[in-house]
Protein backbone atom coordinates (compact mmCIF):
# COMPACT_ATOMS: atom_id res chain seq x y z
CA UNK A 1 0.00 0.00 0.00
CA UNK A 2 1.50 3.40 -1.13
CA UNK A 3 1.17 5.11 2.51
CA UNK A 4 3.98 6.98 4.25
CA UNK A 5 2.84 5.86 7.91
CA UNK A 6 2.68 2.31 6.91
CA UNK A 7 6.54 2.48 5.14
CA UNK A 8 7.42 3.97 8.46
CA UNK A 9 5.45 1.36 10.31
CA UNK A 10 6.87 -1.44 8.30
CA UNK A 11 10.43 0.46 8.18
CA UNK A 12 10.88 0.78 4.70
CA UNK A 13 11.67 4.32 5.23
CA UNK A 14 13.74 5.65 8.42
CA UNK A 15 12.22 7.80 11.13
CA UNK A 16 13.33 8.59 14.45
CA UNK A 17 11.59 6.37 16.53
CA UNK A 18 10.45 6.70 20.20
CA UNK A 19 7.76 4.38 21.58
CA UNK A 20 6.53 1.24 19.94
CA UNK A 21 4.43 -1.37 20.69
CA UNK A 22 2.57 -3.94 19.69
CA UNK A 23 -0.19 -2.19 18.49
CA UNK A 24 1.26 1.53 17.92
CA UNK A 25 4.29 3.11 16.96
CA UNK A 26 5.23 7.05 18.19
CA UNK A 27 8.04 8.94 16.32
CA UNK A 28 9.49 12.28 16.07
CA UNK A 29 7.38 14.77 13.49
CA UNK A 30 10.11 15.83 10.74
CA UNK A 31 8.62 19.41 10.89
CA UNK A 32 8.48 19.79 14.18
CA UNK A 33 5.65 22.77 15.17
CA UNK A 34 7.00 22.57 18.93
CA UNK A 35 10.43 21.90 21.07
CA UNK A 36 8.82 17.94 21.03
CA UNK A 37 6.29 17.33 18.61
CA UNK A 38 5.98 13.32 17.99
CA UNK A 39 2.91 12.00 15.86
CA UNK A 40 1.45 8.16 17.36
CA UNK A 41 0.19 6.07 14.97
CA UNK A 42 -2.09 2.63 14.89
CA UNK A 43 0.19 0.41 13.17
CA UNK A 44 -3.15 -1.01 11.66
CA UNK A 45 -3.89 1.30 8.07
CA UNK A 46 -7.04 3.24 8.50
CA UNK A 47 -6.72 6.32 6.61
CA UNK A 48 -8.87 9.13 8.87
CA UNK A 49 -11.02 9.33 11.84
CA UNK A 50 -14.28 8.54 9.76
CA UNK A 51 -12.99 4.95 9.37
CA UNK A 52 -12.84 4.30 12.51
CA UNK A 53 -15.55 1.30 13.55
CA UNK A 54 -16.55 -0.10 16.89
CA UNK A 55 -13.87 -2.71 17.49
CA UNK A 56 -11.14 0.06 17.41
CA UNK A 57 -11.99 1.81 20.43
CA UNK A 58 -9.24 0.15 22.62
CA UNK A 59 -7.04 0.96 19.50
CA UNK A 60 -7.67 4.95 19.65
CA UNK A 61 -7.29 4.77 24.00
CA UNK A 62 -3.75 3.38 23.45
CA UNK A 63 -2.90 6.38 20.97
CA UNK A 64 -4.10 8.76 24.14
CA UNK A 65 -3.02 6.87 26.28
CA UNK A 66 0.35 6.53 24.71
CA UNK A 67 0.67 10.31 24.21
CA UNK A 68 0.32 10.94 28.18
CA UNK A 69 2.83 8.57 28.88
CA UNK A 70 5.35 10.16 26.60
CA UNK A 71 4.47 13.49 28.08
CA UNK A 72 5.15 12.22 31.75
CA UNK A 73 8.28 10.48 30.52
CA UNK A 74 9.29 13.67 28.67
CA UNK A 75 8.84 15.87 31.58
CA UNK A 76 5.98 18.03 30.32
CA UNK A 77 3.24 16.53 31.32
CA UNK A 78 2.49 19.25 34.31
CA UNK A 79 3.13 21.88 32.27
CA UNK A 80 0.61 20.60 30.25
CA UNK A 81 0.44 19.69 26.39
CA UNK A 82 -1.33 19.72 22.76
CA UNK A 83 -2.89 16.50 21.59
CA UNK A 84 -4.50 16.96 17.83
CA UNK A 85 -6.00 14.56 15.08
CA UNK A 86 -6.64 16.44 12.02
CA UNK A 87 -9.05 14.70 9.66
CA UNK A 88 -9.80 15.29 5.99
CA UNK A 89 -8.92 18.51 4.00
CA UNK A 90 -10.89 21.16 6.27
CA UNK A 91 -9.51 19.41 9.06
CA UNK A 92 -6.05 19.85 7.56
CA UNK A 93 -4.97 16.46 7.17
CA UNK A 94 -2.47 15.36 4.72
CA UNK A 95 -1.33 12.09 5.62
CA UNK A 96 -4.31 9.71 5.24
CA UNK A 97 -3.06 7.39 7.88
CA UNK A 98 -4.61 8.26 11.03
CA UNK A 99 -1.69 9.61 13.50
CA UNK A 100 -1.54 11.75 16.98
CA UNK A 101 0.27 14.80 17.42
CA UNK A 102 1.91 15.00 20.49
CA UNK A 103 3.37 18.43 21.28
CA UNK A 104 4.84 20.19 24.02
CA UNK A 105 7.38 22.19 25.62
CA UNK A 106 5.84 25.53 24.74
CA UNK A 107 2.21 27.51 25.48
CA UNK A 108 -0.19 26.99 23.03
CA UNK A 109 -2.74 29.09 21.98
CA UNK A 110 -6.63 28.75 21.32
CA UNK A 111 -8.44 28.24 19.23
CA UNK A 112 -6.97 26.64 16.96
CA UNK A 113 -6.33 28.59 13.58
P1 LIG B 1 -0.33 18.48 8.54
O1 LIG B 1 0.71 18.10 7.52
O2 LIG B 1 -1.19 19.63 8.10
O3 LIG B 1 0.19 18.61 9.94
P2 LIG B 1 -1.41 15.93 9.29
O4 LIG B 1 -2.24 16.09 10.53
O5 LIG B 1 -1.86 14.90 8.30
O6 LIG B 1 -1.33 17.26 8.53
O7 LIG B 1 0.06 15.63 9.78
C1 LIG B 1 1.01 14.98 9.03
C2 LIG B 1 2.31 15.15 9.78
O8 LIG B 1 3.24 14.21 9.29
C3 LIG B 1 2.93 16.54 9.62
O9 LIG B 1 3.12 17.13 10.89
C4 LIG B 1 4.26 16.24 8.91
O10 LIG B 1 5.30 17.10 9.31
C5 LIG B 1 4.51 14.80 9.32
N1 LIG B 1 5.36 14.02 8.44
C6 LIG B 1 5.29 13.94 7.10
N2 LIG B 1 6.23 13.10 6.62
C7 LIG B 1 6.91 12.62 7.70
C8 LIG B 1 7.99 11.71 7.88
N3 LIG B 1 8.58 11.09 6.84
N4 LIG B 1 8.43 11.48 9.13
C9 LIG B 1 7.86 12.09 10.17
N5 LIG B 1 6.83 12.95 10.08
C10 LIG B 1 6.36 13.22 8.86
Amino acid sequence: MDCLFCKIVNREIPADIVFEDDEVLAFNDINPQAPTHQLIVPKQHIATLNDLEESDLALVGRLTYTAAKLARQQGFADDGYRVVMNCNDHGGQTVYHIHMHLMGGRRFTWPAG
